[in-house]
């Protein structure tokens, strides 16, 4: 039964509800970015200097780990009650990443955000950075805490089955390797096939219970006839343009 504070829930969580029912028929629901729920004890710890706390909470990636989304909010809503929190609002915004939709929402909250010593957001880490940059102007001084673990750009299976298969690193090179990345199947990102690691095809990072990524994709790259390709000699990876700071800004 949907038993939300009405006074505390803005009313774009029913619009958003709705959306994501309609997304979710249409099967065009995707999950990007994978989280889990932090400890509540590690919450309770960050929080402790705070009393009045309006929470948002992501009904897409998050809503879909079920660490978000309107459940996500009721129940973090109610356990911080349960502590003696004043919860100030409840937001559950379409996309907390996109500062489009977090300016829309946060401009139907602002009333209650002066009451507000910091915001809890259950998303991913880029919600946190977009409702930072989005109230940097009206409220700098509303600390923006998160309630989850952003663990990695997730393949889905189903629901509650979330693999990574990429890390963004901005120089794929998924054409030379049968389509299986390197980088996050190999326990140590190696370039040029297999260490010394490897059992039977499996790798010892984590003892032995996954597969060798470099196995898999020798495996792969046989079944395509490019065996030409596992015996390329790849230059070390340049970091250095993996790492800080990246963006992609095209207008
Ligand atoms: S090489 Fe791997 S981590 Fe890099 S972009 Fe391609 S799939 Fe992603
Ligand atoms: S055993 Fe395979 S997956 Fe594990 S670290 Fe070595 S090459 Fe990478």
């Amino acid at each position: 039964m949907f038993t939300f504070d009405l006074k505390k829930l803005n009313f774009n969580n029913f619009i958003n509800l709705l959306i994501i029912s309609i997304l979710k028929k249409k099967g065009r629901y995707q999950i990007t970015i994978i989280t889990t729920k932090k400890p509540f004890e590690e919450v309770l710890t960050t929080l402790k200097d705070v009393k009045n706390i309006a929470i948002v909470s992501c009904a897409s990636c998050a809503a879909m780990c079920q660490t978000g989304g309107t459940e996500g909010a009721k129940e973090m809503m109610e356990k911080l009650e349960s502590e003696g929190f004043n919860i100030t609002t409840v937001i559950v915004p379409e996309e907390v990443c996109d500062n489009r939709v977090m300016k829309k929402d946060a401009r139907k909250i602002e009333e209650e955000l002066q009451h507000t010593d910091a915001i809890l957001t259950l998303s991913c880490g880029l919600g946190v950075a977009s409702i930072t940059e989005v109230l940097s102007n009206k409220f700098p001084l509303i600390p923006v805490f998160v309630g989850t673990n952003t663990e990695f750009m997730g393949m889905t299976e189903r629901i509650g089955r979330f693999y990574m298969r990429c890390q963004g690193c901005g120089d794929c090179i998924l054409n030379e390797t049968g389509g299986i990345c390197p980088i996050t199947t190999c326990a140590k990102a190696l370039m040029n096939g297999p260490c010394g690691g490897m059992v039977d095809g499996m790798c010892e990072v984590g003892n032995y219970e996954k597969d060798c990524g470099w196995v898999l994709i020798y495996e792969r790259l046989k079944q395509l006839g490019r065996l030409d390709l596992f015996s390329k000699l790849r230059e070390p990876r340049n970091w250095s343009e993996s790492g800080h700071q990246r963006e992609v800004i095209w207008r």
